[in-house]
């Protein structure tokens, strides 16, 4: 069986954020034929749109934001329904976009594969955009972010709550 490395962004701007995003990461290393690698500090950044470039502030409490790494078999479709089945376990609901949410998962990058399907796209195609991805990508993988890419959107306020490790 093919294990591959994929990095996972974590957030949560409702409910006990903080504890959503680290029950979560603990979560992940729970899916089948997947281990937890590496977990990135915690981060605290106030929301933003999703569909829009330059990104805008949406609405809701700040954000807690971490980045984790995996090692897995499942395939990135399967790997995609696991996270929604952790979303959902965490009371996500979606009743409109950018909605504050208590646990949104997205799959940042898994190894090399670039695919374009209706339900997935991968590398995800707005990390480039976001600080509070690209920040904590960084942190655990910094071979795969640019410089350039983190002079982007190094005006983007991002605040670092927590090591790894507290
Ligand atoms: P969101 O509301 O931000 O969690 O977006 C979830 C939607 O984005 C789902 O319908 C997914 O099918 C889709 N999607 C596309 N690419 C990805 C990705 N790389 N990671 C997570 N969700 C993705």
């Amino acid at each position: 069986m093919a294990e591959v490395t994929a990095y996972i962004a974590i957030g949560a701007n409702l409910g006990q954020a903080q504890h959503s995003v680290q029950q979560a990461m603990q979560a992940l290393g729970q899916m089948p034929l997947t281990r937890l690698i590496h977990c990135s500090s915690l981060y605290q950044t106030a929301p933003i749109a999703s569909e829009t470039s330059p990104p805008i502030l949406a609405t809701g409490p700040d954000y807690i934001n971490a980045v984790a790494a995996i090692v897995t078999g499942l395939t990135a479709p399967d790997l995609l329904l696991h996270l929604q089945a952790l979303e959902l376990a965490a009371g996500r609901e979606r009743p409109y976009p950018d909605a504050p949410r208590t646990l949104d998962l997205d799959i940042l990058l898994y190894g090399s594969a670039q695919m374009d399907l209706a339900q997935l796209v991968i590398p995800h195609p707005r990390m480039a955009q976001r600080a509070f991805v690209l920040v904590p990508l960084a942190e655990i993988a910094p071979w795969v972010v640019s410089a350039a890419q983190l002079a982007a959107v190094a005006h983007q306020a991002i605040e670092k709550l927590l090591s790894p490790t507290s």
